[in-house]
């Protein structure tokens, strides 16, 4: 008997690879160069009163009925100028110190809290005659800070007028210290 075989065929798939070749360069992404962002240069303050510069601190000057003047920090100096020149037209004549240097600040430390490394630098404000900051914290430092003269009590012409009008210009009272007056109570 013929035994006959059935040859299977496999079918030979070709299977043709097609390789696409992309250009090297279609596909690189671009990457944002930083640019660098300008710093806003502060425009002049507008105050007839004059200007100087310690680092980034911009001092101006606010002047007292008297004649005197306040230095404080140039963002305050208006409000400052209009406190005064509204308390004059009251008839209470105000006036201060303001701005204090670092120098100053360790000078007043000296009077007030003692001579030694820790008088200066460490004691609580709390702990001197009169409080008074350590040096670097002081508000006055950075001119948004006065202290009115002829304010040394919360009987004064000057404490009742401020405690009166003062908040209406941005300056807050410490209570512990009635002449001193800051923008934020400090
Ligand atoms: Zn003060």
């Amino acid at each position: 008997m013929r035994t006959w075989t059935r040859r299977q065929r496999t079918p030979h798939l070709i299977v043709a690879t097609v390789l696409l070749t992309l250009g090297a360069t279609a596909c690189l992404p671009t990457l944002p160069i930083p640019v660098p962002v300008p710093v806003p240069t502060p425009s002049p303050t507008t105050s007839t009163s004059t200007t100087t510069t310690t680092t980034a601190l911009v001092l101006a000057k606010a002047t007292c009925a008297s004649g005197s003047t306040v230095t404080v920090a140039a963002s305050i100096v208006d409000d400052v100028q209009n406190l005064l020149d509204a308390a004059a037209a009251d008839r209470v004549l105000l006036c201060g110190g303001g701005y204090r240097t670092s120098d100053a600040q360790i000078a007043v430390r000296k009077a007030n809290c003692g001579t030694t490394y820790y008088d200066i630098w460490l004691k609580p404000a709390s702990q001197c005659t009169p409080p008074t900051a350590i040096p670097g914290t002081s508000m006055h430092e950075k001119g948004l800070a006065i202290d009115f003269i002829n304010c040394s009590t919360q009987t004064t012409a000057c404490f009742i007028w401020l405690k009166g009008h003062a908040a209406t210009y941005g300056l807050i009272n410490l209570p512990s210290e009635p002449w001193h007056w800051s923008t934020n109570g400090y």
